[in-house]
């Protein structure tokens, strides 16, 4: 772990999934809406967020590769697509991070061609200096600045998608 320095904790992660959990439960009291977590990286956070709520809920995953050419331009691939209709349907996103926006831009656009009842974005995290998106992300836990984090669901090399808090890959050469 000597690579890594906490950023956001278990516990700061928890306390601010019920804040979201209430609003979300608030939000949709008189709906069942479906929950689209995008995978791998929101596994973590779609899991905790769903013990939260209270409303009844249905959820489905989506999972995409992303591939960044330069900073502006990049190519998202479906990889594996919902089962479910969301034609008619309230649909909340729920994305780990939202980074160039490019990922959350293609779900966004390909979910509104379904034509939902409404479609609500909810990310752990935003780096709100990097993102380029002519919409708002309707809920998110942190915003963080613009440097590299692994644990809670995100990875680095596909590794420390385990550890239960966000942290900072520190600078410098890797120790062993
Ligand atoms: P975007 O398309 O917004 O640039 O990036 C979204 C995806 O890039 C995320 O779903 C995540 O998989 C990856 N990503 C962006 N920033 C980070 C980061 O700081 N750490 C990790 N592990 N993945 C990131």
């Amino acid at each position: 772990m000597e690579r890594f320095e906490i950023l956001i904790s278990a516990q700061q992660i928890a306390s601010r999934i019920k804040e979201i959990a209430a609003e979300l439960d608030e939000t949709f009291k008189e709906e069942v809406p479906i929950f689209i977590g995008i995978l791998n990286g929101s596994f973590m956070f779609m899991a905790d967020l769903l013990r939260e709520v209270k409303m009844d809920c249905e959820m489905d995953f989506i999972k995409l590769s992303s591939y960044r050419g330069n900073e502006t331009s990049g190519t998202v691939r479906l990889l594996k697509d919902i089962s479910a209709d969301i034609t008619g349907r309230h649909v909340v996103i729920v994305e780990d991070i939202v980074d160039s926006g490019l990922t959350i831009k293609f779900i966004k656009d390909r979910m509104m061609e379904a034509d939902p009842a409404s479609l609500t974005i909810v990310s752990l995290l935003h780096k709100p200096d990097v993102a380029k998106l002519d919409f708002a992300i309707d809920i998110v836990g942190f915003e963080i600045s613009p440097e590299f984090v692994v644990g809670y669901g995100l990875d680095y090399d596909q590794k420390f998608r385990n550890f239960d808090g966000i942290y900072r890959l520190k600078e410098g050469p890797e120790d062993n």
